[in-house]
């Protein structure tokens, strides 16, 4: 009896059947849409804001969304007491301006808020997928009232 050696078959390097989609970043269109809300919380009727950390005077849409605690700290990134409108050239140019983003902290939420987010930064935080789209749509419904409460 003869034996006829069959080839074996050639496995594809890619399943073409499953088409990979690409995973919007949620964390890029959060930081997008918190960015928004922190500048329009902070903005007055006119749509100014102040900076945080020097007292500047500038347009909600050309300020920054600040972080005191750096936004490498997840537990603190989203944090609304971390995040404030801030001035380009301190948030860019100035480091943050921390020495004057904490005095300005302090007069906004009271000295307790420095230890508040200095023990927050610490703690272990990841947000799943459904966490993002939870806050995303928090955010967004947030920002249009804000829009439509300032009509600006
Ligand atoms: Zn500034």
């Amino acid at each position: 009896m003869a034996y006829i050696k069959r080839k074996p078959k050639k496995q594809p390097l890619f399943d073409n059947k499953v088409i990979v989609k690409k995973k919007p970043n949620l964390k890029a269109k959060l930081d997008r849409i918190f960015s928004e809300y922190i500048r329009l919380r902070d903005a007055n009727p006119q749509g100014y804001t102040v900076c945080i950390s020097c007292g500047k005077i500038v347009p909600w849409k050309e300020s920054d969304c600040g972080h005191f605690i750096n936004r490498s700290h997840m537990a603190t990134r989203f944090n609304e007491k971390n995040c404030n409108s801030q001035c380009r050239s301190c948030n860019r140019f100035d480091e943050g301006n921390n020495i004057g983003y904490m005095r300005g902290l302090i007069k906004k939420y009271g000295q307790a808020v420095i230890e508040e987010l200095e023990i927050l930064k610490h703690q272990h935080s990841h947000l799943s997928d459904f966490d993002y789209k939870v806050l995303i749509d928090l955010y967004t419904q947030k920002v249009k009232q804000l829009h439509e409460d300032k009509g600006i």
